[in-house]
């Protein structure tokens, strides 16, 4: 085993006690990245000269890590995966990354995901598609796509990613890992590239719930540059971390997670939900008490079109700054609107164009009110009601997706009439902007899957607590991504 692929509190003792210096923990690193990266294609830019940092107190410092490519990043290459910022390089951090560095945290790469973050395949990179580790004929679901690959193969402890629907807590669960977003707001979302705002979060994936607790509070802080950022220097989240869960309550949703609700269930599938309700058990033998409780199938069954609906009008919006005057590559054209479009045309791919009509036609005078106003309100219906059952409840346990990673083979990631609430329900964590973790809870043909924990706002703690405490009990703790071999 290298040293890189070990756990922040460890690499940390080993830099203190002197046993390996920050600058042969970035060669590993490197060396790493640029192993795996042709097989994965995980990584947008991978920072070769990046300097190593004095070790100290500090748990982070020292230690390399991975950078998702819509974090803006001072002096290095920030393309938010797209054509039309491929060669973009800002003068500034984003406040996330700008706050790991003050604890010397070193970036090592920049890493791919779906356009912009509009994805959930791994497939619209302009560098690529990203594979699997576990399987490179399987996505590793999106967006943040080369965070997840890379972590897995053991490249860094942590890489950074971004989460509007899913984007992180999806990838964590097809490649084995751990991924959090904590509340809304707790980690500024300055220099982040905006997808959604009212949905988009900061946050990690790592391959231990400990080293989320750690990132997080490396990361987090009330930013003047963020008005939607809050105090949270009180919160310790790494210092408070318990396995003692014992008395807490945890709820599912009955509709989305029994299988009665499947009559024409894959064989895949009903071992997914066989195996969430192991997990379920597991939790009874930690002390914590699970109910199944229902809520109204309308409700559940509007959250993948709520989600389409706002996510597109606010990306159509947020991204209108993108002409190719200010940032990108200039296009031709006789004057500045033909320039524009040039641009935008040639610039996103089919996938995102898509997007911004869909976000341009709810967006329009006359169908506001009856599909974004609605949204809107839909949106407050079902955050209502599940704040209604964290009055009652300390958090949501859900199974994550319909099984192990996809094949890349015949994925389209259109957004379908069809979409399966299984899949989609992680939506609900950023409508509310509610704390979530995935972590791994087995595999299903070799492959792994992960289970997700959603807490009330503020909450992280507990919501880390109760993954810990799972963690600790379940086998996968730290697991690296091992190549199924048919
Ligand atoms: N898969 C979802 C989408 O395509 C979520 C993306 C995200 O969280 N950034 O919009």
């Amino acid at each position: 085993m290298s040293f890189i692929e070990k756990d922040i509190e460890s690499l940390h003792e080993l830099l203190k006690k002197g046993e390996i210096t920050s600058a042969e923990l970035i060669k590993e690193s490197l060396t790493k990245a640029h192993e795996v990266a042709q097989k994965t294609n995980a990584f947008v830019t991978i920072i070769d000269e990046a300097k190593p940092t004095e070790v100290t107190d500090d748990l982070l410092s020292g230690i390399p890590y991975g950078v998702k490519d819509n974090y803006s990043t001072k002096g290095i290459l920030s393309t938010g995966s797209s054509n039309t910022l491929k060669d973009y390089v800002p003068f500034f951090d984003a406040t996330a990354v700008e706050n790991l560095a003050k604890k010397g945290a070193i970036p090592v790469t920049k890493t791919a995901l779906d356009e912009f973050g509009m994805g959930g395949t791994g497939t619209t990179c302009h560098t690529g598609v990203v594979h699997n580790p576990w399987d490179y004929k399987r996505m590793c679901a999106g967006s943040s796509s080369g965070s997840a690959a890379s972590v897995a193969l053991g490249v860094y402890p942590y890489a950074l990613g971004s989460d509007t629907g899913d984007s992180i807590r999806k990838p964590a669960a097809y490649c084995g890992i751990v991924g959090f977003k904590p509340t809304y707001g707790m980690i500024s979302r300055y220099g982040l590239f905006p997808f959604a705002s009212s949905l988009d979060h900061c946050g990690v994936l790592t391959r231990f719930v400990k080293d989320a607790a750690i990132v997080t509070d490396g990361m987090k802080g009330k930013d003047p540059k963020d008005m939607t950022s809050w105090d949270s220097k009180d919160i310790h989240l790494y210092q408070n971390l318990t396995t003692n869960v014992a008395g807490k309550k945890l709820f599912y949703i009955k509709e989305i997670c029994d299988i009665e609700n499947y009559p024409n269930a894959s064989q895949e599938l009903k071992e997914h939900l066989e195996n969430f309700q192991k997990t379920l058990h597991l939790c009874e033998k930690l002390g914590m008490e699970v109910t199944g409780v229902s809520i109204n199938k309308d409700l559940l069954n509007a959250i993948p079109s709520v989600y389409v609906v706002i996510s597109c009008a606010e990306a159509t919006s947020n991204l209108s700054n993108l002409t190719g005057f200010i940032f990108g590559p200039r296009a031709e054209g006789s004057n500045y609107i033909e320039m524009m479009k040039n641009y935008r045309t040639k610039g996103f791919s089919p996938l995102i164009k898509r997007r911004f009509i869909i976000g341009s036609y709810v967006l329009q005078k006359e169908n506001q009110e009856k599909y974004f106003k609605n949204a809107q309100r839909v949106r407050r219906l079902i955050v209502d009601e599940i704040k209604s059952y964290f009055q009652k409840y300390d958090a949501l346990i859900m199974p994550v997706g319909t099984g192990p990673a996809k094949l890349l083979e015949g994925s389209k990631d259109l957004l379908k009439d069809d979409t399966d609430v299984l899949e989609e329900h992680l939506q609900i964590a950023n409508f509310g902007g509610f704390p979530s973790i995935t972590i791994p809870n087995g595999f299903i043909n070799n492959l792994p899957v992960g289970v997700n924990i959603t807490g009330n706002c503020y909450e992280d703690q507990q919501v880390l607590n109760i993954a810990y405490a799972l963690e600790s009990e379940m086998p996968y703790k730290g697991q690296l991504a091992k190549e199924v071999t048919e």
